[in-house]
Parts: C-alpha cells; structure tokens; sequence
C-alpha cells in the first residue's frame, strides 16, 4: 500500500476508487457467521435444569433464614466430604517449586506420568495396559464422521448425560441400553443385545454408576463380556469412580478381558477429590491386538493439543502413592451417609430406593401415585420451600426419579433426611409416621 501522505490528489482517489470497488462486486456481501447444528444438541442438560430449579430464590416454610442444602453436584469439594490427600498436594507444591514442571510435554502424557498410571492400575487393579488421554479423545477417534459411515453407540439409561452430549457433535446415533432399578441397576442384557447390529461401535458403560451408584458383580460384567465378544462390538468402560464401592469390591472390567479391548477411563476428580485439578486417563486393554489402530489413532489426536497439565503429571507419581487408609476413611464417610439417606427414604412415604453401593449418589424413586408431581416440579418445589437442592432424573433420561449426592458431612445428611420427610407429609397423600 503507497504511502497516502506522498500521493498527489488524483492518486488518492484511485486508491479511494480501488477500496470502493472491492466492496461493490456483485451484491454487497453481508456477514454470516453461523454456527455447527451440533451446537445445540450439545447443551448440558445439567446446567441447564439447574437454571430453571433455581431461577427463583428458596422461600423455606419453616423460616427464611434455613440455609440451602446442594445435593446436585457431583462435586466432592462443595462441602466438603474431606481434604485431599496431603501428599497430593505436597507432590503439587514441590513440582511447582521446582521450576521444571512448566513447559509443554508429549501430547500423549509424560513417560513418567504414564508409567505411573501404569503401576497405578497394576497395584489396585491387578491389569497392566498402555495410555492415552480423554473420552472425547477415544469417541473422536473410534467413531467415523457420519458422512463416511452411519454408525452408533450404546449408553446406560439411567446414565452420565455428558456422553450424548460428547457424541452430538460426531453425529452418530445413540442408543440406549436399559439399567434395571429392581436388579439393583444392572443392565438389562436382552436389551442391550438387541440395540447392537452392524453400526455398533462402542458399548459405554459407567461401573460404579452415575447416577446409580452400582456396583456390578464379577458375573453380571462377564456375562457383559460374553456379549460383546459374540458381536465383535469394543466397550468404553467408565471407572472414574473405581474402588469407590462398599457392601463388595470393585471389579475392573479389563481384569475380566481375554479378548474384547477394553477402553478404561480413570482419573483424580472423584477417587482424589480433586475436580478442578482436571486430570485423567485413558488406558487401552488389548490381550489381542485388535485395536491397534486406535492406539495409533489417539497418539495422533493426542498431539492435537499440546497435552495435559505438566504440574499434576509431575507430581501424579506421588499423587497415585495415596496410601488406601486415606481412600477407606473417605469411603467409610460416604457409606455413612448412603446409610443415613436409604433407611430415611425407605421409611417416607412417596420415595424409595436401591440402596447404593458405590461411587457418590443415589437415585431415589418419586412415587407419583402418591406425590402427584414430575420430576422437574418436586424438585423445584423442594428448593423453594425447604432450600433443598437435588437434581431430576430428567438430567440422567430417568424421569420419575431424582439423584442425590452422598458427599456432604453426616449432620447435613440428616437434615436432608429432616427436609425430604417433611416435604412429602406436606405433599403426600397420606401422614407419615
Ligand atoms: C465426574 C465424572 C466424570 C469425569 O470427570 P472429569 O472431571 O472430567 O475427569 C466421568 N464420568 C462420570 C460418570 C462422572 O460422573
């Protein structure tokens, strides 16, 4: 561009033409700056519910001054249940001081965070495997775009809603395989069997569940495995709340594997307590080498972004070292509360529920013979009239239900069971004792 300043008058108005003209080919061009249809479908149901509950302020019955009891997120930290374990955050702080956790590393992990990791799952789950990073990461790279293949995967129902949140965006359909409340939410084999056919690509399952807090037998997750391996269909297993279980063990599902490739997601947010930190996991159990691809597929897609957080890769060494009496006194606090919360529903009228044994919720049944009211509005009238705050089975495709969590101190647990029953005698049909 010449310098305006030294142009006699007839070369400025060319210039000034020139810039005119460039705007005046054709018709005028308007801004369009759309965005991708999966945006919507993107949406997190949670958030979203949790602005429609909450968009008026509680007015407790029995006072103004009641304080708001949150029961719907899952988040450890909110009250919380217990701090993190110290050596975590000594392992945090020295990798910090040490002036040597701050630049980019492989996108794929460390060699040293994925060793431990590694040793990890060697030392709880008695199974060894490689490791990448993420469920978007593995959605991304085992599912085809739609305009390449028609494809689908298989979620839980009562389930985590982010998964068809993840999935919008890939275009592939999803299907939902039924848990069983009577069973003690396990899965509805027959129906899971009957959802698969060729476009099946991945069955998803959580163990321990949210929103369920299951724990599934050694049997229940063999007869998983028998299924998919007769179908030829991979399983995306959900274990972030691994070992977090009472009542019976954990079992990994990878332990169970001889021949379907088992894709374990694990991670500090839940076992940890420590969400925001944002680290976890994804380890590929392949006994026979069917999936090579994949792990190609996610080294690549790894490498996408310049990789995970070098301050808890660092220190995750020692983080992974937390001896289990730290992990038995925050479970023994979870059971606690579990107990406190299933024996107070199982005696008010207008609720019930499997009692959990496992991760950090329970589902609880509304029964709206005698309450008379979706899921959506006894939540929102339990909010505004005892500050009660718990999410609606809607958010988990459970309608008809609500999802509490387990992570506050007793005391408050007992008031929410204070709260609850005082809620359905106003609303029930009939007394309670
Ligand atoms: C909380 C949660 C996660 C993962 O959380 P991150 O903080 O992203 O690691 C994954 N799956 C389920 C079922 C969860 O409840």
């Amino acid at each position: 561009m010449p310098n305006i300043d030294l142009l006699d008058t007839a070369q400025v108005s060319s210039v000034v033409k020139r810039h005119k003209l460039v705007g005046m080919i054709g018709k005028e061009k308007k801004w369009d700056i759309g965005v991708s249809p999966s945006v919507p479908n993107s949406r997190n149901p949670i958030r979203t519910t949790l602005e429609l509950i909450t968009s008026q302020p509680p007015n407790p019955i029995n006072g103004p001054t009641r304080s708001l009891i949150n029961l719907g997120l899952g988040d450890p930290t909110h009250y919380p249940l217990h701090p993190p374990p110290e050596g975590a955050i000594d392992a945090i702080t020295r990798a910090l001081k040490s002036g040597k956790a701050n630049g980019y590393l492989p996108g794929a992990g460390s060699l040293q965070a994925r060793s431990a990791v590694v040793d990890y799952h060697e030392r709880w789950d008695g199974v060894t495997h490689g490791v990448g990073q993420g469920l978007d990461l593995i959605l991304s790279v085992l599912i085809p775009h739609q305009t390449v293949q028609k494809c689908n995967v298989l979620l839980p129902r009562p389930g985590f809603a982010q998964y068809a949140t993840l999935l919008a965006n890939l275009g592939t359909d999803v299907r939902y395989y039924d848990l069983l409340e009577e069973q003690g939410w396990e899965i509805d084999l027959s129906s899971l069997e009957d959802s698969i056919d060729g476009g099946t690509k991945a069955i998803i399952l959580t163990n321990p569940s949210n929103p369920c807090g299951s724990n599934y037998s050694r049997s229940h997750l063999q007869a998983l495995l028998d299924i998919a391996e007769q179908h030829k269909v991979p399983i995306i297993s959900d274990e972030i709340y691994g070992h977090m279980t009472w009542d019976k063990p954990f079992v990994p599902l990878a332990s169970l594997s001889r021949s379907v490739p088992i894709i374990t997601l694990a991670g500090l947010s839940k076992r940890f307590l420590v969400p925001g930190w944002r680290f976890g996991w994804v380890c590929l159990h392949d006994p026979l080498c069917l999936a090579t691809k994949v792990r190609e597929g996610m080294h690549v897609w790894a490498n996408r972004f310049m990789g995970p957080n070098s301050l808890v890769q660092a220190a995750l060494p020692d983080i992974l070292a937390t001896p289990g009496s730290w992990f038995k006194v925050v479970m023994d606090k979870i059971q606690l509360n579990a107990h406190i919360l299933t024996t107070a529903i199982n005696t008010i009228p207008g609720l019930s529920c499997a009692a959990p044994s496992g991760a950090l919720y329970m589902l609880v049944k509304i029964d709206s013979s005698r309450l008379h009211m979706s899921d959506i509005d006894f939540c929102t009238s339990l909010y505004r009239e005892e500050a009660l705050f718990v999410l609606p089975g809607i958010c988990f495709e459970a309608p008809g239900y609500f999802r509490a969590v387990l992570s506050t101190p007793a005391d408050v647990m007992q008031d929410v069971a204070l709260r609850l029953r005082a809620f359905c005698h106003r609303h029930g049909g009939k007394v309670c004792i």
